[in-house]
């Protein structure tokens, strides 16, 4: 079996829907083919419900009208047959029923849950129906059916597995559409997967089905050594492992969910990421295998915000991070980097909502000090033979960037330099110079 997902883009107009479709039927085997919202609709569903949210209900009301122009037009474009226009209408109508079913309600935070999955159900719905005008159709199998999340907020994969495997009964190169994003939580509500989330659902699907391969197609060629934004003449990534993977997609690649790689690790599924817009692409493949090479890819995060703590009590004292973290943890703040010396503790976070109760809470432990706006930018690799060499190039090519933070050793794979945010795209662009475009050091 195959798990293949399409992201919003890949799904962004009618012509690039039948390209997906074409996609599909030319894979013989079995297959999931995972489904995001059109482009746009889950950042509309999400304006909308945060105009109701503030009690702006002509703005919702507005913004669902647009919305379902969008798809009238949308749908008008995909089938040229009257009988299939009829019966895409009546999905868009169902969905748009619901949604101001639900936008006429008192606002709930579980009605939007519900109301921002809406685009994922539309979306999967189209396409089964084009599968059938193409007189190839698939099974839809709803994922609120299947992906579960526990108590405490995780999918579970075992339990997805026991749900979705007799689901999957159909013949041998049968194709299943299903929705990404949504899942069911342990209080048996409808919830997501968060912001991104469909390319989560299918790596939790190709592992929980111990899947060949899990393909992410996107609109760009795979994962690039660097961010093609900022930095020209950036290329593509033919191989990486999980754990580089891992830390690209979370330090600001902004092609994966950050988490999806963690199923497929633990399961071993390879994944593939494929460029919709030119399917011929090598992409990028993911897998165990490591190529110890030095460095293969340069991130950055910005928004960071770097707490430093410094108290001459720390000095040979115990337990005094513990009860730093336990701030953090409490405010459910998770920490990026982490430096320490003898006197002083300097970490990061990118999420600051609760940045003023936390600080208040680590004055007692020593002086504060916080600088916003800071960029982490993160090296990535295998650097098991060759850290000393790579660690040289970085301080070369950064020679003139204030270095904020520097974190090596936490994973082989990751060397995190902390700087000023307003240098973030100068570091990218000269790191990018020394380690990929071989300027001598002097
Ligand atoms: N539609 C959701 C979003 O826009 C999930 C996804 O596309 O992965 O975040
Ligand atoms: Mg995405």
């Amino acid at each position: 079996m195959i798990v293949l997902k399409f992201g919003g883009t890949s799904l962004g107009t009618p012509e690039r829907m039948k390209g997906v479709a074409a996609l599909v039927n030319q894979i013989q085997e079995q297959k999931i083919v995972v489904l995001s919202a059109v482009s746009g609709t889950t950042n509309a569903l999400v304006a909308l419900s945060d105009a109701l949210r503030k009690g702006a209900s002509e703005q919702a009301q507005s913004a669902l009208q647009a919305l379902r122009k969008h798809y009238d037009q949308y749908i008008d474009d995909l089938f040229a047959d009257q009988g299939m226009r009829d019966q895409a209408s009546a999905v868009i109508d169902k969905y748009f029923h619901e949604l101001r079913r639900l936008t006429s309600q008192p606002f709930s935070e579980q009605i939007q849950k519900v109301i921002v999955v809406q685009g994922e159900l539309i979306s999967t719905n189209l396409f089964s129906l084009l599968l059938q005008s193409l007189d190839s159709p698939g099974h839809l199998l709803p994922a609120i059916d299947f992906m579960y999340l526990n108590e405490a907020g995780e999918p579970d994969i075992p339990v997805i597995k026991t749900r979705l495997q007799p689901l999957l009964k159909k013949s041998e190169g049968a194709t299943y559409v299903t929705q990404g994003f949504i899942c069911r939580n342990a209080d048996g509500g409808t919830d997501n997967l968060k912001r991104g989330g469909s390319d989560y659902t299918a790596t939790l699907i190709g592992a929980a089905m111990s899947a060949n391969e899990v393909q992410i197609w996107t609109d760009i060629d795979g994962m690039h050594n660097n961010d093609p934004r900022v930095v020209d003449n950036t290329h593509p990534i033919h191989r990486l492992s999980f754990d580089e993977a891992g830390e690209l997609a979370y330090f600001g690649a902004k092609i994966l969910h950050p988490n999806c790689i963690i199923p497929a690790q633990l399961h071993n599924v390879p994944v593939r990421i494929k460029n919709t817009m030119s399917p011929e692409s090598e992409g990028t493949l993911i897998t165990s295998q490591r190529d110890p090479k030095g460095a293969k890819a340069i991130a950055a995060k910005g928004n960071i915000t770097a707490i430093k703590v410094k108290s001459s009590r720390m000095i040979n004292a115990y337990g005094f991070l513990r009860k730093i973290f336990e701030v953090f943890e409490k405010y459910k703040t998770s920490i990026d980097m982490i430096t320490t010396s003898e006197i002083a503790v300097s970490l990061t976070v990118d999420d600051d909502t609760m940045l003023t109760q936390i600080v208040e809470e680590i004055k007692p432990f020593g002086t504060v000090e916080v600088d916003k706006d800071q960029a982490i930018i993160c090296v990535v690799g295998d650097f098991i033979s060759e850290s000393q060499g790579v660690g040289t190039v970085i301080f070369k090519a950064l020679e003139d960037v204030r270095l904020r933070m520097i974190s090596f050793g936490g994973s082989k794979n990751n060397i995190s330099i902390l700087i000023d945010g307003s240098s973030k795209e100068e570091a990218l662009k000269r790191l990018n110079d020394h380690l990929f475009a071989s300027v001598p050091l002097d």
